[in-house]
């Protein structure tokens, strides 16, 4: 089940009219400990971010100014319903955040690249690729825990990143400062000058660069940190990655992963039609003639009543054809020629009739043929044609033959069994009479 995108967001949110003034939304994210606060004036919503408020800071900003004044993007506006595939592929990498609303437009929750991660398997993705690999491109920034915590500031606004390792004079990690302990500081107006060391979080947690990126999101998840600091054995940090950047990867990879499965389904979905068509052919086609086999024709017979049972002018008839004293090629030139003889035959038969017509062997020397929309005089002729082109064909060897017919017609209410067995008749009486003849139907009273 995918979930949807309110069952995924942050609903612990915050918001601050956009009237009010920089200094009150930085006292009221201190004061619920929220690096986001949502910023809602009467047509939309902006995020004022902790990156956002170094910037800020570091421009002496004035704090008396009107948020709506800062000039900050409006956030993308989601809709609660929608589920987290829809959204994946609605985001795009710049938008760390979004507003998620209702039918009437309420704020119900905001949502970023963190919800997103943990909502994603880490199961199925790179359980192999190590975050050695990855953190070449994702470089940390380091400051000694001596320099001022302006210095580190300034660090953070200058590499993009979102935070700062502390190291001690051995060049070992001993702390981390990030955009959240800026809130803290600027909230309580602090002096910019003083030791980093004073403001930093300490220790660090590390995860080692051999780790997996599987690992990563794991340690994330439990740990509920914004980034992953990665160290090799030696315990030196050699890089940082935030979760969104993580995020960025295993999404590219997720979609990679999905796009494969889907061809691979579609690929064996493929596959299966082609058989099952391959086995319905083989289920409905005569192993000897190729045309179709008794069980097939039944088939058509049936759609064919059923259709006309509806419609009041609908009309068909059926040819009953049968080799006369078949038995005698057997008997004379052997099976093999008896088969060539019924093979050659089915090719007279689908020769002298229309694409439309439904041609079958009905078992041995025996055929049948349903003529849709045809009347008996139509048929008579249809089977006449038969009839000479069998009488005057050369089947090899100056073999010749001949063949009888038996026509019925479809008359309302009929079943197959009946429409069969009045063609049946007529083929017998044609064969009583001296083969090499077609009969028609004879209607008891009734009909
Ligand atoms: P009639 O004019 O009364 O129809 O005489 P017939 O000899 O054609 O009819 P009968 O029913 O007596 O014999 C049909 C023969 O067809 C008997 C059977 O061995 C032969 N036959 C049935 N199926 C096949 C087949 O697949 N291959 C071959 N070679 N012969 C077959
Ligand atoms: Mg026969
Ligand atoms: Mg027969």
């Amino acid at each position: 089940m995918i979930p949807e995108v309110l069952d995924i967001a942050i609903k612990d949110i915050v918001t601050i009219d956009s009237n009010k003034t920089l200094e009150e939304a930085v006292k009221k994210m201190a004061a619920s400990n929220l690096r986001t606060i949502v910023i809602a004036s009467s047509s939309d919503y902006q995020i004022l971010t902790t990156s956002q408020l170094i910037d800020f800071k570091l421009e002496r900003v004035d704090h008396t100014t009107k948020l709506k004044d800062l000039g900050l993007k409006k956030v993308k506006v989601i809709n609660k319903n929608l589920n987290l595939i829809n959204l994946l592929n609605q985001i795009n990498s710049t938008e760390e955040y979004m507003v998620i609303v209702d039918e009437n437009n309420k704020l119900e929750g905001i949502l970023s690249y963190t919800d997103i991660i943990n909502n994603i398997d880490p199961q199925m993705l790179m359980e192999r690729q190590t975050l050695g690999k990855l953190i070449l491109n994702y470089q940390a920034v380091f400051a000694y825990q001596d320099s001022s915590a302006l210095h580190a500031v300034k660090l953070i606004k200058n590499s993009g990143n979102d935070a700062v390792i502390i190291k001690n004079n051995d060049e070992k990690a001993v702390g981390i400062f990030t955009s959240k302990d800026f809130i803290n500081l600027i909230h309580l107006d602090c002096d910019l000058t003083q030791k980093i060391s004073k403001f930093m979080t300490s220790p660090i947690k590390t995860l080692k660069d051999h780790s997996t990126i599987a690992d990563a999101l794991a340690f994330i998840r439990k740990q509920k940190f914004k980034r992953i600091i990665i160290e090799n054995d030696k315990g030196y940090v050699t890089g940082i990655i935030s979760q969104k950047e993580l995020l960025r990867i295993v999404y590219n990879k997720w979609i990679e992963l999905m796009k494969k499965e889907g061809n691979k389904i579609s690929k064996t979905n493929e596959e299966l039609i082609q058989t099952q068509t391959e086995l319905e052919e083989i289920a409905s086609t005569d192993y000897l003639t190729k045309i179709y086999n008794r069980q097939k024709f039944e088939s058509f017979l049936e759609y064919e009543i059923k259709k006309l049972d509806r419609y009041e002018n609908g009309l068909f008839t059926i040819l009953l054809v049968d080799i006369d004293h078949f038995k005698k090629v057997n008997d004379s030139y052997g099976h093999l020629k008896g088969d060539s003889v019924l093979q050659d035959f089915a090719k007279i038969l689908n020769f002298c009739s229309r694409q439309s017509d439904v041609v079958a062997r009905w078992g041995g020397e025996e055929f049948i043929i349903l003529l849709p929309h045809t009347t008996i005089e139509e048929a008579i002729l249809v089977a006449e044609k038969i009839r000479s082109t069998v009488e005057i064909h050369d089947f090899r060897d100056k073999l010749s033959l001949t063949c009888s017919v038996g026509i019925s017609q479809y008359h309302k209410n009929d079943t197959k069994r009946e429409i069969f067995n009045r063609a049946d008749n007529a083929l017998y009486k044609a064969k009583a009479s001296g083969r090499n003849k077609i009969e028609i139907e004879v209607l008891s009273c009734n009909v």
